[in-house]
């Protein structure tokens, strides 16, 4: 499988960008590198996917891009601010400035309503909200009859387009979106990756988001993805088809060792002149088969 550089063609002004970068975890024999080399560039106003196999590197990609990990080696920038080397406070503050962020469990204040979880990102950055910014954001995810509503008094939808308005209020450089219909039915999960479209093609807003489902991927502009740390591959204006078609790829040289796995146990029990020494399993393997 040959490593796709995603940075072939510079975009000039890019929302975000990481060039080789590497992440690796422990050291010794736990030691894991969980991205090898990656180098990306996240066009501004763009509505990228990145997806994977499980472990495949999504997440310490994010984390990584959006400055809430450190890297290993390489270099990670947002606009024009490079991320390696800040303190933690110049990071906290970059944060705050120039990233918004939507989880997978909507991460809002159980005692805030929807307005003043909204708002919260802008008051303690003590900026004061633009009006009709703020009133345009409220009316495209329709919300207007609940701002007065605690989290709890409001449905998953309703909870994860709080946290989509409160990501896109304060009109950050880059919105970071974590499996954001991971917790939502599926009428819901449209509307709110429906919205985050909207958000990129009508206001320009730039937003990365890491899933492993392929109808939500159909909904970005490009998918991006990542097998064993690196950067494999990638398509633009992607269908769920096509995105389902390049994950079963990515994960065929697992299934074809399971295969092979499973025939040569076959052939060796098949195999009445084989060595006893050539048929007796490690201590363990049992285990691992099963486990595999
Ligand atoms: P994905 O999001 O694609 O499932 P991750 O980015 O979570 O993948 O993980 C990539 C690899 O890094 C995996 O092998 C995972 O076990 C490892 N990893 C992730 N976080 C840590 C950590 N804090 N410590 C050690 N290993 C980790």
């Amino acid at each position: 499988m040959s490593e796709v550089t995603a940075t072939d063609s510079p975009v000039p002004g890019a929302a975000a960008r990481s060039v080789d970068v590497w992440k690796v975890y422990g050291s010794g024999e736990a030691q894991v590198s969980a991205l090898r080399g990656v180098s990306i560039e996240l066009e501004r106003g763009a509505f990228t996917a990145i997806m994977g196999p499980s472990g495949s590197g999504k997440s310490t990609l994010m984390h990584c891009l959006a400055g809430l990990d450190t890297v290993t080696k390489g270099e990670v920038a947002i606009g024009d601010t490079k991320l390696t080397g800040l303190s933690d406070r110049a990071l906290t503050n970059l944060r705050r400035d120039k990233v918004g962020f939507v989880f997978q469990q909507f991460n809002l204040l159980p005692t805030l309503t929807a307005q003043e979880n909204i708002l919260l990102p802008l008051s303690i950055a003590g900026r004061k909200p633009d009006r009709d910014w703020y009133n345009t954001v409220i009316d495209t995810v329709g919300l207007r009859d609940r701002l007065k509503h605690r989290p709890s008094q409001l449905s998953g939808g309703q909870q994860q387009r709080v946290a989509c308005a409160r990501a896109l209020v304060s009109r950050p450089e880059v919105i970071f979106a974590d499996e954001p219909t991971g917790n939502l039915d599926s009428r819901s999960g449209a509307e709110v990756l429906g919205f985050l479209r909207h958000s990129s093609r009508d206001f320009g807003q730039t937003i990365v988001m890491v899933t492993h489902d392929p109808n939500a991927a159909s909904y970005a502009d490009r998918v991006v993805f990542l097998s064993d740390g690196q950067i494999v591959d990638e398509l633009r204006n992607p269908t769920p088809e096509a995105v389902l078609d390049k994950l079963k790829s990515l994960e065929v040289p697992s299934d074809e060792a399971s295969e092979a796995l499973a025939v040569d146990d076959v052939e060796e029990a098949a195999d009445p002149a084989a060595e006893p020494a050539a048929v007796a399993e490690p201590a363990g393997a049992s285990d691992r088969t099963e486990n595999a």
